[in-house]
């Protein structure tokens, strides 16, 4: 098992797929995906620009037009996706490498929770392929009134770089159930798997041109993406800043459907009867740290009561070493390096920040293991934080929880809500009453009770606010996002 970052890797693909084969993007030009676990480059890889994208959407179109893959029954579209599964099934150990390496993941996370949810989106789309049904209109006798879902036709996928493999399944998986053509635009910072998994689906059987990979830049490929007339809807994973432009894009040229996944300044909430405070320590920490913070539902905000505050905090920093930072090819690491340089000095910049405006670090607070040349951050605890502060409003995307204290359950409220993100909380009480009444007054598309988590994929994931538009992620409710809904009105003479 490897264990060392400047071990050998499986051969690397590194040129766009379209229409079942790989090529050089039009213009030749390539971007260097880098380790940020060494800082050194892994692959020059193809950057795709507005021509590359023409092709991509044009070859999708024809499969769609032919019906080479929308044509096909969903139950052979769900024997298909079965089958691409199995592919990267077979391929577990590769894709989860290549996500550590190219995303700084942790290799344990990677085998144990992206490569695992990867396999169980796309089962679970394969298996929900056959069980869409539609419904037929309360009409009169003389009428006869069909309400049916269709693919969209072509849709763009535009990833993150924080669970490549994983929203890469999350956007594909429901659109090429429906029976879409993909055109998929990963991350410049993370390409490597979604490249390899366009080749999987391949071998197992998709039909060319059904799914594309153009890996380029966010400002050329990606905004080709969002402005093409001919893609009919785009879904989006990262940043609000991002988001809002796809919102313009598709204003600017034909209108298609946008879904957004955005960012979140996730609380978590403890109240004055939490259950095991061992446990809550736990949970507290993983939402805060597990995928190094760079997490759109972490649980940057630690809301806890006045009264268990230093009773939490010293449980919270007895399971701090729990938290291994480290190479990511080591399986003892629970925490890797920031994605990329910028990234880890915006980490940091924001901890500064913190300081300046008063917090104070009681763990953390710094860059480690700079001999590795990697962009490592120690797990960070800010504490003394106020609502006011710059580190209590912005998403840091980094391993830093700021730690606030209310006084009541309406202060609680107040305090979880006074963001402009509304993605998910979590909260921790021993009473049930207490637990569902503030539920229902959180602004929040995820609220979990006792345990920090996203739900699974059964559910749909999504934020309020300014954490999301358009649509949800997961559950039978992604289908919303890939289809369109036809009405056949049909008079009985
Ligand atoms: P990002 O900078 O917004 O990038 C997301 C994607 O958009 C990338 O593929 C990027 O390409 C592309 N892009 C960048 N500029 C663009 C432009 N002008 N036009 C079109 N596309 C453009 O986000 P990120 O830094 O990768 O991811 C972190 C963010 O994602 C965080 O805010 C996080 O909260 C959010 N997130 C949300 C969810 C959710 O489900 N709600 C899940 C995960 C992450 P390049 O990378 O090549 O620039
Ligand atoms: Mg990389």
């Amino acid at each position: 098992m490897t264990t060392d970052s400047r071990a050998p890797l499986p051969a690397l693909r590194t040129r766009a797929f379209i229409g079942g084969a790989f090529v050089d993007a039009v213009t030749g030009d390539e971007m260097t995906s880098l380790n940020p676990a060494t800082g050194e480059p892994l692959a020059d890889v193809a950057s795709c620009d507005g021509h590359d994208v023409d092709r991509a959407v044009a070859t999708a179109r024809q499969a769609f037009e032919d019906g080479r893959w929308s044509g096909r029954t969903p139950e052979e579209r769900k024997h298909a996706l079965l089958a691409f599964a199995d592919v990267i099934e077979q391929h577990a150990e590769e894709l989860a490498v290549l996500d550590a390496v190219d995303a700084g993941k942790p290799i344990t996370d990677c085998r144990t929770i992206d490569v695992p949810e990867t396999l169980r989106c796309l089962r679970w789309y394969a298996e929900a392929a056959d069980k869409v049904f539609g419904t037929v209109a309360p009409t009169g006798p003389s009428h006869l009134g069909l309400v049916v879902r269709e693919p969209v036709g072509v849709v763009g996928a535009v990833l993150p770089w924080n669970f490549p493999a994983l929203m890469f399944a999350w956007k594909v998986a429901p659109a090429l159930a429906a029976g879409n053509s993909v055109v998929v635009k990963p991350s410049e910072l993370t390409p490597l798997s979604a490249i390899r998994m366009a080749e999987w689906a391949a071998e197992a059987g998709l039909p060319d041109g059904a799914l594309n990979v153009v890996p380029g830049l966010g400002e050329t490929a990606g905004q080709a993406i969002g402005r093409h007339p001919d893609v009919d809807a785009v879904s989006f994973t990262g940043s609000t800043e991002v988001g809002r432009l796809f919102l313009r894009y598709s204003s600017e040229s034909n209108l298609k459907k946008v879904a957004l996944e955005l960012g979140g300044k996730n609380a978590q909430l403890v109240l004055s009867d939490p259950p095991d405070l061992d446990l809550v320590a736990s949970d507290v920490l993983l939402a805060g740290y597990w995928n190094m913070g760079e997490n759109c539902s972490a649980g940057s905000r630690l809301l806890v009561h006045e009264s268990v505050k230093d009773a939490l905090l010293e449980r919270v920093l007895a399971h701090l070493p729990e938290w291994l930072v480290g190479d990511p090819l080591d399986p003892a690491t629970r925490v890797g390096p920031m994605v990329e340089e910028e990234h880890l000095h915006r980490v940091l910049g924001y901890i500064q920040r913190g300081s300046q405006e008063g917090a104070r670090a009681i763990a953390g607070g710094a860059r480690v293991l700079p001999d590795s040349g990697g962009y490592f951050v120690a797990p960070t605890v800010l504490d003394g934080v106020s609502p006011d502060m710059v580190v209590a409003r912005e998403e840091i995307f980094g391993p830093v929880i700021a730690v606030m204290t209310f006084e009541d359950d309406e202060d609680a409220l107040r305090l979880v809500n006074g963001t402009s993100y509304g993605l998910t909380a979590s909260l921790w009480t021993r009473s049930l009453d207490r637990a569902v009444r503030l539920s229902r007054g959180i602004r929040a598309g995820t609220v979990s009770v006792n345990c920090f988590s996203e739900g699974d994929i059964t559910t749909p994931f999504g934020g309020y606010k300014q954490s999301g538009f358009g649509g949800r992620d997961n559950g039978m409710e992604a289908f919303e996002q890939y289809t369109e809904l036809k009405t056949t009105w049909v008079a009985l003479h």
